[in-house]
């Protein structure tokens, strides 16, 4: 079974996140969603609401797990014996990083990357935008799903 990885801190999921998994979703046999417990970010979302959302919106996919995990990547691939990670590249902005990293990984672990151009419609989302737009009550459907929006609205109104 071809199985890949999609690794990030999704808080919360976006459409651009979701066009990456649902694309990989249709090359690969399995897609696990690794969700990064980072306990020096400060996050909107805590890891189980993280991976409690995005297991919502990708059960329509059918082959797309969704774990917590954290440490180094590599490990997380090394344990469940997968070979692949998939990037999302929005800009020439996030390349220089995500090379460095991808060969890091290369080098650590034998992992490879592949990289996923993001759709055009999506490559000046991200979820740090997303929530600040939220916040002040600006309209985010478009750019997040359904549920994710009411999941921000929701956040943002106990606070
Ligand atoms: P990280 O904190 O590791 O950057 P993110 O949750 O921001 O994690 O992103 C996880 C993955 O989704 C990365 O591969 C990233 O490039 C990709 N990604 C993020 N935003 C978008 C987007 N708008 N379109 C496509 N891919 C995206």
């Amino acid at each position: 079974m071809r199985r890949v990885v999609c690794p990030g801190s999704y808080d919360p999921v976006t459409n651009g996140h979701l066009d990456i998994i649902s694309r990989a979703s249709r090359l690969y046999d399995e897609v696990v969603v690794a969700v990064l417990i980072n306990i020096s970010k400060k996050s909107l979302f805590t890891v189980d609401e993280r991976v409690e959302m995005i297991d919502e919106v990708t059960k329509q996919y059918g082959n797309v797990v969704v774990e917590k995990f954290h440490g180094l990547t590599v490990d997380f691939c090394r344990e469940r014996d997968i070979p692949v990670i998939v990037r999302g590249l929005r800009a020439v902005s996030d390349f220089d990083y995500e090379l460095q990293i991808a060969q890091m990984n290369h080098q650590l672990a034998g992992v490879e990357t592949m990289f996923m151009a993001t759709n055009p419609l999506y490559s000046f989302l991200s979820s740090s935008l997303v929530k600040e737009i939220a916040q002040y009550g600006g309209d985010v459907s478009g750019l997040v799903p359904e549920p994710i929006q009411q999941r921000l609205i929701r956040r943002f109104e106990q606070s």
